[in-house]
């Protein structure tokens, strides 16, 4: 595959600092909705806090790719004598569990870093993170040149591997029939 200059940008997430308040759920949500900010409901979001509150626990996670199949096996980490539960630190939109999943169709949901036009100075989280957990960062790289598939593909490709590419192609063509 040809190789192509990128700017990879980063999220740094210092997990210790945040305290749950969920600012950033908020912002992404309202970001991304359509008209923009004319909702902003978290469950929407891209990014979700993974929140143990006995434990003390606020965990930020940015949505990453979907993928049709849960994990066979799970990890659970111990750091500084907290213990993380299974899936806590994974990005993937996946069947065991409800996250990352537009409420209303199910439909994956994956961080877009907040790309728009004009270019935004820092993605959303970011910028209404008021506690200093998300730092935003750009460096070039060169990389395999990817194929990008926008919300429409994802959300296409996932209703394909649900239900198989004939019964997508029938109701796409039932629906233009109905206009
Ligand atoms: S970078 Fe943008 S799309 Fe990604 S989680 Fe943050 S606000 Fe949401
Ligand atoms: S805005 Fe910052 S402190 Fe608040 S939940 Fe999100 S990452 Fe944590």
């Amino acid at each position: 595959m040809a190789k192509v200059k990128k700017i990879v940008k980063t999220i740094k997430i210092d997990a210790d600092k945040c305290n749950g308040c969920r600012s950033c759920e908020i912002a992404c949500s309202a970001f991304h909705s359509t008209p923009k900010y004319s909702n902003n409901n978290p469950a929407r979001s891209r990014i979700q806090i993974i929140t143990q509150r006995a434990k003390d626990i606020f965990m930020p996670v940015l949505a990453g790719e979907y993928t049709p199949a849960e994990c066979a096996g799970r990890d659970i980490y111990i750091i500084d004598g907290k213990e993380y539960e299974d899936c806590g630190f994974c990005r993937a939109s996946c069947p065991s569990r409800d996250i990352f999943k537009e409420p209303d169709s199910g439909l994956p949901l994956k961080c877009d870093m907040c790309e728009s036009d004009p270019p935004r100075e820092k993605p959303m989280c970011v910028e209404w993170c008021l506690n200093d957990v998300l730092k935003y960062e750009e460096h070039e790289e060169e990389v395999e040149e990817e194929v990008k598939l926008d919300d429409v593909e994802l959300g296409l490709k996932s209703m394909v591997d649900k239900f198989g590419i004939e019964k997508v192609i029938d109701t796409v063509a039932r629906m233009s029939q109905k206009g």
